[in-house]
């Protein structure tokens, strides 16, 4: 019995489950792609930067190269974008990548990791892979209590995970909320704050893990290029943290784990401004249509601050979430995250957006 044969906490474990890929269900309806619409993978969909593009093509004429192990420019370009040094900054095959590095660099069998019910999923794998424990944290209004997340670190606790936004659920907790949250974990608990969708945020008093690293030794700031700056088939995320734990983390970061495509692409993007405010623009745009449309149909939803919001549909989520597909429109059924009645729906275009809120209506009928 080789299921017995997997570590315990491999053995509690079930795959995160990605969203339905368009080609899929384009065979099993059979329908052209172009007339399925994917919501459901927090995806960008304005498509990509055309100046990660270019940058891309020419990085082709290397395929035959090794990537620069160390990501010079890109380490360049985003310490100057941030103001810290290179030497701060960790760079994963997307920031899943760097979650696993600082799991598996700073936790262990006997350690305890923290994080949030509802909080996003990447966070147990990574710390049951490692044997470690998993300490769950009951969740407050569908956010992280950070309160009670500060309450449950012992002197076995040697990680605590932070989505800000929360993904699937949207939630935020401001600069001053999150400050005051590092202020009562001790030294010896590093806590790593995961930004995946703070680009999205325009708002004074909206969190930046940056500003805080000079008064926290203890904290790992994540981002990726996945989200707003619309690269999510390269695979590039970061860390920002102290250059002693960058130090840790490049100890034990697979040597070429970030390829040359996602290398050029990157470091390109972020000279494309005009791309990051488009893609600002269209998803505030994108997420005031959608909350529009369920104020409208009386369905609740929980106001959200990524690029995606959880709409309750009731207890027939999956019943609905199937009259979706058949239908042609995918999204995220969330009930693998303790949320049975919700469903999660990426921001789309404006036209995607309605084809959703056309197909939701039939669906909910459909669903019963
Ligand atoms: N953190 C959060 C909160 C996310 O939602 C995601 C993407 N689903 C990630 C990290 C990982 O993104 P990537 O590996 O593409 O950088």
């Amino acid at each position: 019995d080789y299921q017995s044969l997997a570590v315990k906490g491999v053995q509690a474990l079930s795959p995160y489950q990605p969203g339905k890929p368009i080609s899929e269900l384009a065979r099993q309806l059979g329908l052209d792609p172009a007339a399925i619409i994917k919501l459901a993978s927090n995806e960008n969909p304005l498509g990509p930067s055309k100046m990660a593009i270019a940058a891309a093509e020419t990085a082709l004429t290397e395929l035959c190269l090794y990537p620069d192990g160390n990501g010079f420019e890109l380490k360049q370009k985003l310490s100057q974008r941030f103001g810290v040094g290179a030497d701060q900054i960790t760079l994963g095959n997307g920031s899943n990548d760097v979650l696993e590095v600082i799991a598996r660099c700073f936790a262990d069998a006997s350690s305890e990791v923290v994080f949030s019910q509802y909080a996003f999923a990447v966070y147990p794998i990574v710390t049951q892979a490692i044997g470690a424990t998993a300490v769950t944290v009951p969740a407050k209004d569908w956010g992280h209590d950070l309160d009670a997340m500060a309450a449950a670190v012992t002197e076995r606790t040697r990680l605590v995970f932070v989505a800000n936004p929360n993904n699937p659920t949207g939630t935020v907790h401001d600069s001053g909320a999150i400050e005051a949250f590092l202020d009562k974990i001790p030294q010896n608990v590093l806590v790593v704050l995961d930004e995946a969708y703070c680009e999205y945020m325009t708002g004074e008093k909206d969190p930046d893990g940056v500003a805080l690293l000079s008064r926290f030794p203890n904290l790992i700031v994540c981002r990726t290029f996945s989200k707003a700056w619309g690269l999510a088939a390269l695979r590039v995320g970061y860390s920002i943290s102290s250059p002693t734990i960058a130090d840790i983390l490049n100890r034990v970061r697979q040597p070429f784990n970030v390829n040359s495509l996602a290398l050029a692409a990157a470091t390109a993007v972020l000279d494309d401004e005009d791309y990051l405010q488009r893609s600002r623009e269209a998803n505030t745009a994108g997420l005031k249509q959608l909350q529009k449309a369920f104020d409208e149909m009386g369905l609740r939803y929980i106001p959200s601050s990524g690029n995606f919001v959880a709409v309750e549909v009731g207890p027939h989520a999956m019943g609905v979430y199937q009259a979706l597909l058949a239908q042609g429109v995918i999204v995220r059924p969330v009930a693998g995250y303790g949320m049975p009645n919700h469903l999660r729906v990426s921001i789309g275009l404006p036209a995607e957006n309605e084809q959703f809120i056309d197909a939701l209506a039939k669906a909910l009928v459909a669903a019963g």
